[in-house]
């Protein structure tokens, strides 16, 4: 799709022109480089699977040009890799990294110590995933830490030329590799629709997710700047779907000239996964405050008596505190609010 044109109801493709009568934007994001371009050319960020790819290929370039490497400085500088930004991409990429880099050193490359790599994390503000509570990252250092990944709080990247990072200070850490996790904007498409964008050229868009200007358009997930009362939407998988399924029953209700309804972000909370052993997840009831405790009640049947319920097994496994009445009478769970709250999951990751 090169244009949306909402005045004359037609999207613009590399194919022609395709006219509608409603039409539903989803374009996403694309990584902010804000406008340094030179570090666009070369540094490498994350969007798809490709690029995944290229960056893992590229890392083992660089492994193979460090045990050609004469010189150690040039050796330590092709096994340096920068990632520029602390948010939940920079720290998972941080992860990701330093654990395959070390997997491979041990299988494929035994001639470069460990201690050769250097894995930087730079971030401009004080403290990493700076949208989550304080102690959480701090525990995320501290995972960090243990994967062998430095961590450097109120650091900008001004620059990169392929071998060299410098930071605004002035600074020069050679390096083979930097990742650009350090912002996203919203795709180019919604520049099309000659409205006014917010700052990373998002759409404005009324609770019932059409715009503003043109009702007969929806936008949805990352492309969209939804306000609510409790700061806009954020640009995640979650709200991208439910968007997704709001807009298209207000589409419906829009067609049947039925009154549409506004969307609600059913927040599920975030998580941080860091290398394959550690998450660091915020969970939204901490900041709802609604229940102080939970109550959860069941009838344990008479021929389970015996039995380990598996609520209460999977409850002890995250440490909250389990009461058991005796065999034959209701069993009263009393959790501790507090106890499932950014609880820090020392397990081996699985996808969510
Ligand atoms: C590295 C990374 C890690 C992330 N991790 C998480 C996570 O752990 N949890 C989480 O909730 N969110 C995560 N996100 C954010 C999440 O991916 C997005 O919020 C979500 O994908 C937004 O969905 P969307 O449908 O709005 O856009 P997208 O999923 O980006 O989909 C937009 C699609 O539109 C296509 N497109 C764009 N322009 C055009 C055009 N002109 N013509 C045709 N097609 C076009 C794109 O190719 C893309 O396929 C992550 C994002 C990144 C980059």
């Amino acid at each position: 799709v090169l244009r949306i044109d909402p005045v004359r109801k037609v999207v613009v493709t590399d194919g022609g022109e395709i006219p509608f009568d409603y039409a539903i934007l989803a374009s996403g994001s694309a990584t902010n480089f804000f406008g340094n371009d030179a570090i666009a050319k070369v540094a490498f960020d994350l969007k798809d699977l490709p690029g995944a790819l290229r960056l893992r290929n590229h890392l083992i370039r660089r492994f193979e040009a460090a045990i050609a490497a004469a010189d150690p400085a040039e050796r330590r500088a092709f096994l340096t890799i920068a990632i520029a930004g602390g948010g939940p991409t920079g720290v998972e990429v941080g992860g990701a990294v330093s654990e395959l880099l070390r997997r491979l050193l041990r299988r494929d490359y035994p001639a470069i110590p460990a201690s050769d790599v250097t894995v930087l994390l730079l971030e401009g503000g004080p403290r990493v995933l700076s949208m989550f509570p304080e102690s959480l990252s701090r525990a995320a250092e501290r995972s960090l830490a243990k994967l062998g990944v430095e961590v450097r709080t109120g650091t900008i990247v001004a620059s990169y030329d392929g071998t060299t990072v410098r930071l605004r200070g002035g600074e020069a850490i050679p390096a083979g590799t930097l990742v650009w996790a350090a912002g996203v904007k919203a795709s180019p498409l919604p520049g099309t629709l000659g409205v006014p964008l917010d700052r990373s050229g998002r759409v404005p868009v009324l609770p019932t997710l059409q715009m503003r200007e043109f009702p007969h358009v929806f936008v949805v997930g990352d492309a969209a700047h939804l306000e609510t009362p409790q700061g806009p939407v954020p640009a995640l998988a979650p709200p991208a779907m439910q968007m997704g399924t709001t807009a298209a029953k207000n589409l419906a209700r829009l067609v049947a000239g039925e009154p549409l309804k506004p969307f609600v972000y059913k927040d599920p909370g975030v998580m941080a996964t860091i290398g394959r052993k550690a998450r660091r997840r915020r969970d939204p009831r901490s900041e709802a405050h609604r229940l102080p405790r939970v109550a959860v009640l069941a009838v344990r049947p008479p021929h389970a008596a015996r039995g380990v319920p598996e609520p209460r097994r999977r409850l002890r496994g995250l440490g909250v505190p389990v009461r058991v009445l005796p065999a034959g009478l209701p069993i009263i769970l009393s959790i501790e609010e507090d106890a499932l709250q950014n609880k820090v999951l020392d397990e081996p990751a699985r996808r969510m």
